[in-house]
């Protein structure tokens, strides 16, 4: 492998990197690009690994390169060990499907806030650097949304453009428990904030905006329970493949910019193997080209779908539900969600390039190949009980 070189012209020393919640959906593609892409070595941390397994196999080229300790960072005293003899330390565990949020509350604040903790009190105490995984529900809502609903403002930039350095992060109320992620997610970024303002950690706050691909989440009665509700893109997955309409939650109104988690992947390569041109920041990694409405989202979906399994489009696509029957008391929802992208363009020098359809197209023939059959299967015993 030729020599890497960094933004700067400058070659690329081997790290070794502890992933925290390496086998997740981030995680397995992180590994997958630092194995086979790179010369740095792994120590993946994760309660699972089935989605790193295809990594975990000994006997490959980059089979020395990787380790994975199955440990819930809750309460393993080994944590502290791989932190300190790593290089770099990345924390992606968390509960992170909305339907938790205002149902599982505390579990999501002691995912989120409480169990990350003691890994950014470890990284402070030996000097280790932190990429830590927010995300760009910290915003919550936009200022926009609390005008008129005609209001022109509302189209103006400075009312929905998200920014790192100037945008406020506004939540509902208390009894709204789905901000519980976020707000837990933005003291987590405070604390990291304030321990490299007064103890000089240094860190890397990412702010994902909506990344998507193959192996997101999990499919309900196939590889995860039968009753969970997934983040969208697997719930629309399903849909389609049960031939079932979509769920539109409110209408489907909410608008999302969607990324490819491989675009993605190339910005948190940048932040590694930048440290001068990411520590001390906050950047939004997402794709402010790719919005849609949810209901856009599923319309796209269903033609997409259609096509690569051959399927006819069925005559009732989408059913709309309202928030309180889909994920019950307390959900709120963020209205848009548009990254501004200078610090990232500027520092990283990073720019995401798949369009909404082609990454939707390349994670549906993934699901497709992987899960119909199973959901075929599971109708079919359904059927005959
Ligand atoms: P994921 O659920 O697929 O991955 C999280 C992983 O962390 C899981 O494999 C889980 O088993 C592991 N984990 C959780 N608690 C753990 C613990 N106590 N000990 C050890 N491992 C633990 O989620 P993801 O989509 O890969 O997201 C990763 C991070 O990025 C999260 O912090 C999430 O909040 C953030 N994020 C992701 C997105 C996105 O678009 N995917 C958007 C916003 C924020
Ligand atoms: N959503 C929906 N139908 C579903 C699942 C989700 O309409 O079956 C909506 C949800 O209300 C939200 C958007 O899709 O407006 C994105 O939800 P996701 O779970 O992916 O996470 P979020 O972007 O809200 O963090």
């Amino acid at each position: 492998m030729a020599p890497r070189l960094d933004l700067d012209g400058r070659c690329i020393q081997p790290l070794k990197i502890c992933i925290i919640g390496a086998g997740g959906f981030i995680g397995s593609h992180l590994c997958e690009a630092l194995l086979w892409n790179t010369e740095h070595s792994i120590i993946a941390v994760d309660i699972f690994c089935d989605k790193i397994q295809h990594l975990l196999s000994p006997g490959e080229e980059w089979s020395n390169r990787i380790d994975f300790f199955m440990i819930n960072i809750k309460h393993d005293p080994q944590t502290e060990k791989l932190i300190k003899i790593s290089d770099v330390v990345i924390n992606l565990a968390a509960i992170c499907t909305p339907a938790d949020y205002n149902t599982r509350p505390l579990d999501t604040i002691y995912s989120n806030f409480i169990d990350a903790l003691p890994v950014v009190g470890f990284c402070r105490d030996y000097k280790k650097r932190l990429i830590h995984f927010s995300t760009c529900e910290v915003y919550g809502k936009t200022i926009g949304s609390f005008l008129p609903k005609n209001d022109p403002l509302r189209q103006h930039p400075n009312f929905y453009v998200l920014k790192e350095d100037e945008s406020p992060c506004i939540f509902g109320s208390i009894d709204k428990q789905r901000w519980s992620y976020g707000c837990a997610k933005q003291l987590l970024e405070r604390l990291v904030y304030a321990e490299g303002a007064e103890n000089d950690l240094k860190f890397t706050i990412v702010r994902p905006f909506n990344w998507i691909g193959p192996r997101m989440d999990f499919i309900p009665g196939v590889d995860g329970p039968s009753h969970a509700v997934p983040r969208v893109l697997a719930c629309f997955s399903m849909a389609l493949m049960k031939e079932e309409p979509l769920k539109l939650v409110d209408g489907g109104k909410a608008q999302r910019t969607f990324c490819y988690i491989k675009d993605a992947i190339d910005a948190v390569l940048r932040i590694i193997e930048n440290p001068d041109r990411a520590n001390m920041r906050i950047f939004n990694v997402g794709n402010p080209m790719n919005e849609a409405s949810v209901k856009e989202l599923a319309e796209i979906m269903t033609d997409v779908y259609c096509k690569i399994s051959g399927k006819s489009k069925p005559n009732m696509t989408t059913v709309d539900i309202s928030s309180k029957e889909f994920y019950g008391e307390g959900y709120e929802d963020s209205d848009r969600r548009i990254p501004d992208m200078k610090l990232v363009t500027t520092e990283l020098e990073w720019q995401p390039t798949t369009s909404l359809h082609d990454l939707l197209e390349f994670t549906l023939v993934y699901q497709h190949k992987t899960y119909s059959q199973a959901v075929r299967e599971c109708i079919s015993k359904k059927l005959s009980t």
